[in-house]
């Protein structure tokens, strides 16, 4: 079947019972449990199957982080998927995600005023890291030297490395 269909779509049923071709399937999977040899090949290597599968699934993300209104902060960070990428730490999350305890993200699901304490801007992840002088000592103290003209995603690497 996968040599002559180029596509192959996998889907879950909620039960097979009553379904003709599945009850077929179910038996001939219970059948091919009990042999003893393997007598069907499919003429291609598993890991090519395996790369094709990535592929498809990685090209579908992309297209979907691309089109989806969500996460936009968080797309103009990183605009391209990846499996390799991995971000574990729980304040570097907020930061990325913007979901954390930043005014302007509690303004958003909780009404709650979208300023900074500081009165002199909107209090968002950018104005946390580059422009609050509440953090002026934070920043001097563990931020690299250089860190204004370094993006987000730069620092949050820096910071990861
Ligand atoms: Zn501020």
């Amino acid at each position: 079947m996968l040599r002559h269909k180029k596509h192959v779509e996998f889907s879950w049923v909620k039960a097979h019972i009553g379904i003709y071709g599945n009850e077929l399937a179910d038996v001939a999977a219970e059948y091919a449990t009990r042999r003893e040899a393997v007598d069907q090949v499919l003429g291609i290597p598993k890991s090519w199957l395996q790369y094709i599968l990535k592929q498809d699934t990685l090209l579908k993300w992309q297209k979907r982080w691309e089109s989806s209104p969500k996460s936009r902060f968080l797309y103009g960070l990183m605009s391209t998927v990846s499996t390799k990428r991995c971000y574990g730490d729980f304040f570097l999350n907020q930061i990325l995600t913007t979901h954390g305890c930043f005014p302007q993200h509690q303004h958003k699901f909780f009404g709650k005023s979208p300023s900074c304490i500081c009165g002199t801007d909107f209090g968002t992840v950018s104005h946390y890291i580059f422009g609050c002088s509440r953090y002026h000592f934070i920043r001097s103290r563990f931020f690299p030297l250089s860190f204004s003209s370094m993006s987000i995603l730069e620092l949050v690497n820096h910071h990861s490395a």
